[in-house]
């Protein structure tokens, strides 16, 4: 397989996030040079006989929090992976990082290893809310880490939000987007807060602690946010990402448009067009399999059609691509039209903000009418 777009997973974590069942190492002394030599390692594994493995269009170290390997750590995973891939011209490198991580000294040296573009999870400029989500940063330190990268020279970086969060927080999701703003970003992501199982978030909601934003708010929050950002300029691009003109993130794009993908660390999933694998979730399990010399796999499948034409209508709606109208779907679009849920132009079907908030009943529609056809 010839790779353009590869992801790899950095697991560690100064703590748990509140909410997240993301698959992380919690680490106060991040094992760097091992966990390097342990990327470099899995790809000998998988991809053996030392050849060029592709010319990337697009790198993403995400996690987990990748900004935790320090400026040196990051510069050499990228060196590891470009041992044997090569970089497309203009190609898109991109590292999540928390705000704590991110300084003069970090940025000017993710510049040089070659990051083009920075991912940073603020969520909020509330500290209350901050310290309630268990984050290790404040407003302060998000502000300063913004205008670190501005002044490294990044153009391309993005700011993470999290939308309806408990009442208890009492979080104004009005005055979060007021201070993103105020940063001209050019990409913001905005995600809902969800319950996960085996989370703090999950215990405080079973003890009644906190109750879940209900789904007035959280229609309210996102329709707030496309109102606010996209009258700043900023793209709908994506249900839950924005960008200006020319600053969408290519590689998240890439895995929309269903296309293949490797992915290396604990969790990562790969996609080569048919069958999907994924690495053994856990850490310390990933690590001891490749030390062992085994390929880290912790699983794979390849769809049947229906799941793959589920997935495609899936992917499709939730982009402003939008998918083609095709004989038989002419009739839903249309219905979907007088609902304020999707506009169709020139044959493209793509949902209205008010469709995206329906997303998964109407990529079920949609799959189900094809299936007619
Ligand atoms: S920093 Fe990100 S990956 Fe780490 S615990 Fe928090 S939400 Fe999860």
């Amino acid at each position: 397989m010839d790779t353009r777009h590869l992801y790899v997973h950095v697991p560690f974590c100064a703590r748990r996030c509140s909410y997240c069942d993301f698959a992380i190492a919690v680490r106060r002394r991040v094992p760097a040079s091992e966990f390097v030599a342990a990327i470099s390692r899995e790809i000998d594994l998988r991809l053996p006989g030392g050849a060029p493995a592709g010319s990337l269009e697009t790198l993403y170290l995400g996690g987990g929090t990748p900004s935790r390997l320090g400026p040196e750590g990051v510069a050499r995973l990228i060196d590891a992976i470009l041992g044997r891939f090569g970089l497309s011209s203009g190609a898109e490198v991109t590292i999540e990082a928390n705000p704590e991580d991110v300084d003069a000294a970090s940025a000017a040296a993710w510049k040089r290893a070659g990051v083009t573009r920075i991912s940073l999870g603020v969520q909020s400029f509330d500290d209350r809310a901050l310290r309630w989500m268990h984050r290790t940063h404040d407003a302060t330190r998000a502000l300063a880490a913004v205008h670190a990268l501005r002044d490294a020279g990044f153009e391309d970086w993005s700011l993470d939000l999290i939308f309806a969060l408990p009442r208890e927080v009492e979080r104004s999701w009005s005055r979060d987007l007021d201070q993103a703003l105020a940063l001209d970003p050019p990409h913001v992501s905005c995600y809902g807060l969800t319950v996960e199982p085996h989370t703090p978030l999950r215990r405080w909601r079973e003890r009644g602690v906190v109750h879940e934003a209900d789904e007035e708010r959280y229609e309210a929050d996102f329709l707030e946010a496309h109102r606010r950002l996209t009258a700043a300029g900023l793209i709908h691009y994506e249900v839950s990402n924005y960008a200006l003109p020319g600053r969408t993130a290519r590689h998240n794009s890439a895995y929309w448009r269903r296309v293949p993908y490797l992915g290396f660390g604990p969790s990562a999933h790969s996609f080569d067009g048919n069958e999907r694998r994924w690495n053994e979730r856990e850490y310390a399990a990933w690590l001891s399999r490749v030390e062992a010399g085994e390929d880290p796999v912790g699983g794979r499948e390849q769809l049947p059609a229906a799941a793959v034409e589920l997935e495609e209508a899936y992917l499709g709606l939730r982009t402003s691509s939008g998918v083609a109208v095709q004989p038989g779907t002419g009739l839903l679009f249309r219905q979907w039209s007088d609902h304020g849920w999707a506009t169709v132009v020139d044959g493209v079907g793509m949902l209205t903000p008010a469709g995206w908030l329906r997303l998964d009943a109407l990529a079920g529609a949609l799959t189900s009418v094809r299936s007619r056809y």
